[in-house]
């Protein structure tokens, strides 16, 4: 069992206490954890178009992403976004390997950003904690402990009320705290059973989830090949390791001092060769190079690098397999893109009435009139209320032709589906031959900022044939 585990076996589980580490790696990635931590905590916060950054609403069906909103009946959309994202993922994996879990996964972020830092901060370094986790219950390790799962407790709390405020809203989260919980008791219940969740997941199963769990640490293997990036320990400069080799040998860079096994939060020894259970974080690589600092020799004997790397071979980026995945990447985004800008506001569609096409209406004296009905559809697909109104052109007016619509202008709900029937007379006269008429249906909406889009759609007005 490597050194920094404590490994009870009626826990069925491996509790690892990794030493803090320090360096190149470590610094950058503490910006991104940083960074991350902020948005997550911002986003539901942030307004964009007048809308969270990210909202989540399930119970309406509605979905905002920094600025786009859509429905849960936008499924192209959905599925672009999801598409986009997935393919996004695999294509760093083949590239990069496992960048996703050691530099953005939130399960690595939360971990080591937050829930290590309070352990550390309350129990000590890792000697300490292994010790204190060892040693039998007495005042110190109570008192200790009870803080240490206070604070994870409280963290846990701010986590999972960001997260209900990325599906409720944080101005809606504000009123649902505001009120008595016997008030919402279905929100606080799930809120409770969450926040119990993220303490027992971040502050006791920690990396158990990413070896044990996580579908994608097990997709990896699919994923990379031997060109992928990957965390690697250079075994031709390392070995034989100091103090291991024949007495005929010189011994390798690395001097055994088992500080790489140390640090590493899933407890496992790099110097075996790639393993499932590397979450990439490149803790041992830090580890690592500050070793080889101190003993003056280059640093790099544990690095990022391909398995071809490795043994001197090119190592392509460009192979045809991560070109196929930035192709589906880039159609991907593609389609999104051309789906946001062909998507209008109102989706509308104009249906002939299902009796007979026409009727005509004959009045003494005067010219016969044909009238044709029909059923407009429209389905306001923005987050605000759209006022609908149909028209048609200046110069058909003047022809005799009259649009008959008592229930426009209409007021539609956002997300909501109207069905009104219209009717349009015309003059027996303006039919051709064949008994048609082409008519351009004009339909204004204006949106509650008061802008107003002109849709037109083009009909067909049906009459007797001459
Ligand atoms: S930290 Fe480097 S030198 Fe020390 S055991 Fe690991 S690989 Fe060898
Ligand atoms: S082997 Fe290195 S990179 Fe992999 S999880 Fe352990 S410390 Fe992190």
């Amino acid at each position: 069992m490597s050194k920094n585990f404590y490994n009870p076996s009626h826990e069925g589980i491996r509790i690892t206490h990794p030493m803090a580490v320090y360096g190149f790696y470590r610094k950058y990635r503490t910006i991104v954890e940083i960074a991350l931590l902020i948005a997550f905590f911002l986003f539901p916060w942030i307004k964009i178009n007048g809308f969270p950054a990210i909202l989540i609403d399930i119970p309406h069906r509605r979905f905002s992403l920094f600025g786009l909103q859509f429905w849960g009946h936008d499924t192209p959309m959905l599925f672009f976004v999801m598409a986009s994202f997935s393919m996004g993922i695999v294509f760093a994996t083949s590239a990069w390997g496992r960048v996703w879990c050691g530099w953005a996964c939130p399960q690595t972020v939360f971990i080591g950003a937050i829930f290590r830092k309070i352990e550390s901060f309350v129990e000590g370094g890792h000697i300490a904690r292994i010790k204190l986790r060892k040693a039998p219950f007495h005042k110190e390790k109570l008192i200790k402990k009870t803080v240490k799962w206070s604070l994870f407790f409280l963290t846990s709390a701010v986590i999972s009320h960001t997260i209900l405020a990325y599906f409720a809203g944080a101005e809606n989260l504000v009123s649902m705290i505001a009120i008595s919980p016997f008030k919402n008791w279905a929100v606080f219940l799930t809120t409770g059973i969450v926040t119990i969740v993220v303490m027992l997941n971040f502050g006791w199963f920690r990396e158990q989830l990413c070896i044990s769990i996580c579908p994608y640490g097990r997709l990896q293997s699919v994923l990379m090949d031997e060109n992928s990036l990957a965390i690697i320990y250079d075994e031709k400069r390392g070995e034989p390791r100091k103090g291991l080799q024949p007495k005929t040998e010189e011994p390798g860079d690395c001097i055994n001092c088992y500080k790489c096994v140390a640090v590493c939060p899933t407890g496992i020894d790099i110097r075996k060769g790639l393993q499932m259970e590397c979450i990439a974080c490149t803790a041992c690589i830090d580890a690592c190079d500050t070793v080889m600092a101190t003993v003056k020799k280059p640093k790099g004997l544990i690095r990022y690098e391909s398995e071809n790397g490795l043994r001197g071979r090119p190592s392509g980026f460009w192979r045809i397999k991560n070109m196929i995945y930035l192709g589906l990447v880039s159609a991907c985004l593609i389609g999104l893109a051309s789906y946001i800008s062909n998507r209008p506001d109102l989706d509308i569609t104009v249906l002939r009435a299902q009796e007979s096409p026409y009727r005509v209406i004959t009045k003494s004296r005067e010219e016969p009139l044909i009238s044709n009905h029909y059923t407009l559809n429209l389905k306001n697909q923005s987050f605000h209320e759209i006022e609908v109104d149909i028209k048609h052109a200046e110069d058909s007016r003047n022809k005799g032709i009259e649009i008959i619509a008592p229930t426009y202008p209409e007021m539609i709900a956002p997300g909501k589906t109207t069905k009104n029937h219209f009717f349009i007379t015309f003059p027996k006269s303006l039919l051709s031959e064949k008994g048609q008429l082409n008519f351009q249906l004009h339909i204004a909406a204006t949106s509650n900022n008061k802008t107003t889009r002109n849709y037109i759609k083009e009909l067909t007005l049906a009459g007797p044939v001459k």
